[in-house]
């Protein structure tokens, strides 16, 4: 007999508690168990930030737990995080809420992310809390680092960017966070910056992004997230927001290495990243003044194709500080540096105006010249890496921080920025790597991390 329900909802008590209701397995009940020594000292931090007089303002602490809640099931609209909050007894019960406490309007957060949130920097210290629990469980090893970005798309439309010279800011828009942000970091630069490449499109609505065209997407106003991970469990040791620009991602990665030594006593002894990274002068600072060995593929152009010899034809005579050519001659450098960067080493025109070679070597030109970056040395040191097995296996090692954003964008809906200026950006990448090493955390909680043959 099919049966049918008879029950009707006007009971008027019922015996309820919300603890009995949350499964022992569910992911917010064991990330519940890192969010609480996470926050433990939050109020503490925040002292300075409140005021001793007025009404008693919402608890911090609920808002943080709402918006871990909202980034880690996908709901950044703060509106519908209020709602989803309102009707979810697993979200009620990870904010310390009970069923008929009221849960704070979706305006109260934009209050307090803008103001108290930045101004103590709270996201950054709880994600460090995070990472310190990770450290002490033993999931930080600290003997490889991987780095990587991903592009995020900016809150921004990619219809209504303007070169920048059409670009006449006015009092509405200069009051807007974004553009006041901008223009206060454009007042900071001393001068610009030769290296890095003035862009060609800006945002009026949120002008620190940078219209791109990275990662084979449509062109668009974009982010970048960077991430640095312990190569051993995927724990995100620190993360830095920039504009979706190759040379403010890898200046970031300095930041962040130097950051995570200051900050948990932590320095790689390699680092796994792809050729956006292999860099004279990034390869540089890590190997001569970071002592840290390069796992990256070395960005070079020497290679010719034309049949002509290459840069690696010639030998490179450490102790003379010259290059030897296939015939033996010697090419010298007269010290001037082009581009910031670059010697040029010049074969002499006497020895190859009579050379057999000339043909297979400079046909079209007088005497051959060969470019040697200022950090040759360095790159020198990664390309040996190049052929090693453990260069490979970091190789492989590495597709880890890329399943971080793989992730990111698919199980926590995060793929376009909703806050604008690189304060808003920096708050929402913070809050999705909390998010996912607490999820990482929490998975460790039923599945211990596996033990090494050496242990
Ligand atoms: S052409 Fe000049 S640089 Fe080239 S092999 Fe001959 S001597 Fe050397």
């Amino acid at each position: 007999m099919m049966g049918r329900q008879r029950r009707d909802q006007g009971r008027l008590f019922y015996e309820f508690r919300l603890e009995d209701r949350i499964p022992e397995n569910h992911l917010l009940r064991r990330m519940n168990v890192f969010v609480t020594v996470a926050l433990a000292d939050l109020h503490k931090e925040l002292e300075p930030h409140y005021s001793d007089i007025g009404r008693p303002s919402i608890d911090p602490e609920l808002m943080i737990r709402m918006l871990i809640v909202g980034y880690c099931y996908g709901i950044r609209s703060e509106r519908k995080l209020t709602q989803e909050v309102e009707l979810h007894l697993a979200y009620r019960w990870f904010c310390k809420l009970d069923l008929d406490d009221k849960v704070p309007h979706h305006s109260t957060f934009s209050e307090n992310r803008l103001g108290r949130f930045r101004e103590s920097d709270l996201l950054r210290h709880i994600f460090e809390r995070v990472v310190w629990t990770a450290m002490a469980m033993g999931l930080v090893k600290g003997e490889g680092f991987a780095v990587d970005a991903s592009v995020l798309e900016a809150n921004a439309s990619r219809y209504h960017g303007k070169a920048p010279d059409e670009l006449d800011w006015t009092d509405k828009q200069r009051q807007t966070r974004a553009v006041a942000e901008y223009l206060a970091a454009l007042d900071e630069t001393a001068e610009p910056n030769p290296d890095r490449k003035a862009p060609k499109v800006i945002s009026p609505s949120d002008p620190s992004s940078a219209w791109t065209a990275k990662a084979n997407k449509r062109v668009q106003f974009g982010y970048g997230l960077n991430y640095l991970i312990d190569i051993d469990e995927a724990v995100i040791v620190d993360v830095e927001a920039t504009p979706a620009r190759t040379y403010d991602e890898v200046e970031a990665t300095k930041t962040m290495i130097d950051r995570t030594e200051q900050c948990f006593d932590l320095k790689p002894k390699r680092l796994a990243a792809d050729t956006a990274y292999g860099t004279g002068k990034f390869l540089g600072w890590l190997v001569k003044d970071k002592k840290i060995t390069p796992h990256i593929p070395v960005r070079d152009k020497s290679d010719r194709d034309d049949g002509t010899f290459s840069r690696s034809d010639f030998r490179w005579d450490k102790r003379g500080g010259h290059y030897i050519c296939p015939n033996g001659k010697v090419l010298r450098t007269s010290g001037t540096i082009h581009g910031g960067r670059t010697l040029l080493y010049r074969a002499s025109k006497l020895d190859c105006d009579v050379c057999l070679l000339k043909a297979k070597c400079c046909p079209k030109e007088p005497a051959r010249k060969i470019p040697r970056d200022l950090h040759e040395d360095a790159r020198d040191v990664a390309r040996r890496k190049m052929n090693t097995k453990a260069f490979l296996k970091s190789r492989d090692q590495r597709k880890k921080v890329e399943m971080r954003f793989a992730h990111l964008k698919t199980h926590h809906g995060f793929e376009r920025m909703r806050l604008r200026g690189l304060s808003g950006v920096r708050d929402e990448f913070h809050l999705a790597a909390i998010v996912q090493n607490l999820k990482m955390l929490a998975l460790r909680l039923i599945r211990p991390p596996p033990q090494h043959a050496c242990a």
